[in-house]
């Protein structure tokens, strides 16, 4: 019996490591590019890179904005860091200062990029983004080849590098990112017929990288899987297994409830009611949550002291993060990322 007295996620470094590698062997010559987005998936991005530090081979992240571009830059001076969102002019001097990669989605965003590099003489490494379905953010087909003819421009004039063409699959099935590869090619040979030879294309996140190998371009965005959160109906990935885990210790037993001390000020959402925990005894549902605590069915033997995984792998057995939010219509990553710093952080190996 452990004795967590309050939430605690439990965060596996060597897991961490051993999903990063197995998805590297699996995507190869691709290359991982770890995504970092909310503070890595909700596991930190201090505690994740120094998790990683001893893999040489990952030398690639992606960060959505530039402040957390500029947060893994101050950890990993050589890495290469992509920042994938429009950022304001003073992030995107700071980016700059910081030899951050820009992915550029709106011929708007490459005038500024352009506009601030020649004006602190500082040249740009940019991706550029085809909207291949997804309407989010990315250059429509329709004006993509007036945009690369403006990044071309620059590019022969030294105030940027276009190191990359991109674009992000909605992996809603395989007949609609089977079109979206196809605007994809022709996005890129559009680019090389206007002299721009990117050294990198991506298309693909953690699902499509893993099942989809004809889509993979020379480097792959990965997120889920690297930090082990299964995708939405997806099946288990061999050798991937969840970094985290959740456990909470019992507070109290009255007849048929046990109280467990976790709740919503810790960031579990009143709708996982009806979700299985892991007891001592194996699963049993949530019957109610409140603020500060659940309630779980109980089990033979219950007693202050004993603890429930959420999720993660505990004692008996493992409760993915996915199980629990295709509950709520949700995605794994999100249950881990609005847990609040009520929730003790461990570092284990
Ligand atoms: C979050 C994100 C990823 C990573 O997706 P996973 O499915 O978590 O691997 C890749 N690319 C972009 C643009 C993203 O926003």
């Amino acid at each position: 019996m452990d004795d967590v007295m309050m939430p605690t996620l439990s965060l596996s470094a060597s897991q961490l490591a051993r999903n990063v590698a197995a998805v590297r062997e699996h995507i190869a010559p691709s290359a991982v590019m770890l995504a970092m987005k909310d503070d890595a998936y909700g596991h930190g991005i201090d505690w994740t890179l120094g998790a990683l530090a001893q893999d040489a081979a990952l030398v690639r992240f992606g960060s959505f904005d530039v402040d957390t571009g500029l947060r893994i830059r101050a950890i990993r001076p050589d890495a290469r860091v992509f920042a994938w969102t429009t950022s304001d002019d003073e992030e995107i001097g700071a980016a700059l200062d910081a030899r951050l990669e820009l992915g550029i989605g709106s011929s708007e965003y490459l005038r500024r990029v352009v506009s601030i590099a020649r004006a602190t003489g500082r040249s740009a490494a940019v991706h550029l983004k085809i909207d291949t379905g997804l309407h989010r953010n990315g250059v429509r087909p329709e004006d993509w080849a007036a945009f690369v003819a403006d990044a071309a421009a620059a590019q022969r004039k030294g105030i940027l590098t276009v190191i990359g063409v991109w674009s992000h699959l909605a992996e809603a099935s395989d007949a609609e990112d089977d079109e979206a590869a196809a605007v994809f090619a022709r996005a890129l040979d559009e680019a090389r017929r206007q002299g721009i030879t990117p050294e990198d294309t991506h298309l693909t996140a953690s699902a499509a990288s893993w099942w989809r190998p004809e889509l993979r371009g020379t480097v792959s965005r990965i997120g889920a899987f690297g930090y082990g959160i299964r995708s939405a109906d997806g099946p288990e990935i061999p050798g991937v297994r969840p970094v985290a885990s959740l456990r909470a210790p019992v507070l109290g037993v009255h007849g048929d409830a046990v109280e467990v001390g976790i709740g919503g000020v810790h960031g579990l959402p009143s709708t996982l009611v009806g979700a299985s925990v892991g007891t001592p005894q194996g699963a049993r549902p949530i019957t109610a949550i409140d603020d500060i605590r659940m309630s779980v069915a109980t089990w033979a033997g219950a007693a202050i002291g004993d603890s429930v995984t959420v999720f993660g792998p505990g004692d008996q057995g493992e409760f993915d993060a996915t199980a629990l939010a295709e509950r709520i219509d949700t995605v794994g990553e999100e249950i881990i990322t609005r847990l609040t710093p009520a929730v003790k952080r461990v570092a284990t190996r």
